[in-house]
């Protein structure tokens, strides 16, 4: 069940409370100080490219603070450069970086569980291959886009029963981290340069921490003896737009961003997987399911922010369509806040909130 709302809140009001609380520390003057002083001393900018799953966070996996990893989150982990609005939105990330004198890295990745293939993933129907060989093929349209002297793309591998990293070396050779027993760095950097001889060596050192970091977190996963339904799908909350980084817990919602040209079967399948969550059990039916489409500004002033409202009110809208039409089993249990995130603070702005829907 879904033991982590407290009783008498409900999904919304956790949802308000948790910004709240990681807003808060996103902005407390030693976090961010800490943060300014590891961007410092790892300037990279890291983008991780991944399937809409709840079970995947990067940032938790990998024991980062909030605000180092740059998500984006599709059905699947399906993208593609030809993509409109993900086109630009990787351009626009790439400028950003280099005009700051950054390298960049792209984790492309897909997703497994080792212990039972139906824990995989939803959007390859399951087939681990096919989601290799899909990923392969992205981080080679990456390469021939953006070269790899600047633009570092690697393919990576997410086993969810361990949460671990599946690193694919350019040699074809892959290392699972759950097997990795030497951490410290030398062993790491010498580990890199054997999978990724031709990563540029100003990006080896901010990888290490990542892996470092996998592996504490592994062995954590490891001594807690999770049960298996922990690490089944138990999303409550179905994320529309970008900005959720601030949830910061795993398999809380599924998000799906406003990249796919085909976004209508993402928020299908996202729709389909929390339903089959309620008819299962696995979450409850009186918290409910929460859609919470949002979009993300940077500037307050002017008409940035304007436009995020206008995408997270749009979003909402769009999502609330497909799911009427496609899977209106979920109405019903369906709640809506509509937001709008400062980047700079994580902190929501609430534009709608329905606390049960009209329908
Ligand atoms: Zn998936």
């Amino acid at each position: 069940m879904s033991s982590r709302i407290p009783k008498g809140m409900t999904g919304i009001e956790y949802l308000l409370e948790l910004n709240k609380e990681n807003s808060e520390t996103y902005c407390n003057p030693g976090t961010a100080l800490e943060r300014r002083l590891y961007r410092a001393q790892h300037p990279t900018e890291i983008g991780v490219l991944k399937c809409m799953d709840g079970r995947l966070h990067a940032a938790v996996m990998t024991n980062t603070a909030l605000g180092i990893l740059q998500p984006w989150r599709n059905l699947g982990g399906r993208f593609n450069l030809g993509w409109i609005a993900f086109q630009q939105s990787i351009e626009s990330w790439v400028k950003y970086a280099v005009h700051r004198g950054r390298h960049c890295l792209i984790l492309v990745t897909y997703h497994y569980a080792r212990g039972n293939t139906h824990r995989g993933c939803r959007g390859f129907n399951y087939d681990a291959d096919e989601a290799q060989r899909y990923t392969h093929n992205l981080k080679q349209q990456f390469d021939r886009v953006f070269g790899t002297n600047v633009v570092y793309t690697l393919q990576c591998g997410i086993e969810t029963d361990y949460e671990s990293l599946i690193l694919h070396g350019s040699n074809g050779e892959m290392v699972d981290m759950a097997d990795v027993i030497d951490t410290s760095t030398d062993a790491l950097v010498s580990l890199l340069s054997r999978l990724y001889p031709n990563m540029p060596q100003a990006i080896v050192p901010d990888v290490i921490p990542l892996l470092q970091g996998n592996i504490q977190h592994i062995a954590k996963i490891r001594s807690s003896n999770r049960p298996d339904v922990e690490a089944e799908h138990r999303e409550w909350v179905l994320g529309v737009g970008r900005g959720f980084d601030w949830l910061h817990e795993i398999n809380m919602a599924l998000i799906v961003g406003p990249f796919d040209p085909y976004l209508a079967d993402a928020i299908a399948t996202a729709a389909t997987l929390i339903k089959g969550n309620l008819d299962e059990g696995r979450i409850s039916k009186d918290t409910g399911v929460v859609l919470l489409s949002s979009a993300p500004y940077r500037d307050p002033a002017g008409p940035e922010r304007l436009l995020a409202q206008e995408k997270a009110l749009f979003l909402d809208n769009f999502a609330l369509d497909v799911i009427g039409q496609r899977v209106p089993e979920l109405i019903p249990y369906l709640r809506r806040l509509v937001v709008t995130i400062d980047h700079n603070t994580r902190a929501v702005d609430v534009l709608e909130r329905h606390e049960k829907d009209k329908h």
